[in-house]
């Protein structure tokens, strides 16, 4: 129990304290640089239009649902996916297809849907994949109602990272991923200097916050890094299912 005499020697210092940090404060205030000295005006950020429902101005329109002359297929020959009501479609055994073009570090946006008759389970329920610089997978799959490694599910890095959420819609409807992708960095000795890195918005909600790439997406054993061209295609997977794309384009960081 403290006594009287003392509590009140107490108060009393703290207020003499609190009073001279106030006094401290104005005094601080008053030496203070101007708001200016802080103020940076260059560079000022280029303009990008931001029209609703259509692409930036600044972005690379991989798909805009009409043909697939930007892609190819593995060989760099015509992309045999099929295209109706502006979607192109996973053609069964024509294989994966490519962008002609190749890219490093991307902001990605890519609308897909799985089959809405849904058929098979686990990993053969409405599977694809988008794949950055051709090796590293983000997971599309059908995970509404259908459980398979977290790992390996839909807005998973393939055995790598699993989503943070399920945020997968019904089957047949559309859903997004925006994707950050940033390329990993190799030395000219060939060895890594950085990892690649992602992040990925599922239908908008944060599902891989800047996660750290192991390695290419390898379906057996442990991801290895092998140097690679700090440009390449995009890809997206023929994994046997029907999968439909639309509206794809980048913006290159
Ligand atoms: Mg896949």
């Amino acid at each position: 129990m403290t006594s009287r005499p003392f509590r009140f020697l107490a108060v009393a210092a703290a207020a003499i304290f609190l009073t001279g940090c106030a006094n401290n404060g104005q005094l601080r205030a008053q030496d203070a640089p101007p708001p200016e000295a802080t103020e940076i005006w260059e560079p000022e950020p280029a303009v990008v239009a931001a029209p609703p429902d259509a692409p930036p101005s600044d972005a690379v329109v991989l798909f805009d649902g009409s043909s697939l002359d930007a892609w190819s297929n593995a060989k760099g020959e015509r992309a045999g996916w099929s295209i109706t009501g502006g979607a192109m479609t996973v053609t069964r055994g024509s294989g994966a297809i490519k962008t002609r073009d190749s890219f490093g570090d991307v902001q990605l946006h890519i609308e897909w849907r799985t089959p809405k008759e849904v058929a098979g389970d686990g990993q053969g329920r409405g599977n694809s994949g988008v794949f950055l610089m051709e090796r590293y997978e983000v997971q599309v799959l059908d995970s509404y109602n259908n459980r398979t490694y977290s790992n390996g599910q839909a807005g998973s890095v393939y055995k790598q990272h699993i989503p943070l959420v399920n945020a997968s819609r019904a089957p047949g409807e559309w859903q997004s991923y925006d994707i950050v992708f940033i390329a990993p960095r190799f030395r000219a000795d060939g060895e890594l200097e950085a990892p690649g890195r992602l992040t990925v918005f599922h239908n908008g909600v944060l599902i891989q916050n800047n996660v750290e790439l192991q390695g290419p997406t390898v379906y057996r054993g442990e991801p290895k890094y092998e140097m690679h061209a700090s440009r390449l295609p995009l890809m997206l997977q023929d994994h046997g299912n029907p999968v439909s794309y639309r509206n794809v384009w980048v913006r290159e960081l």
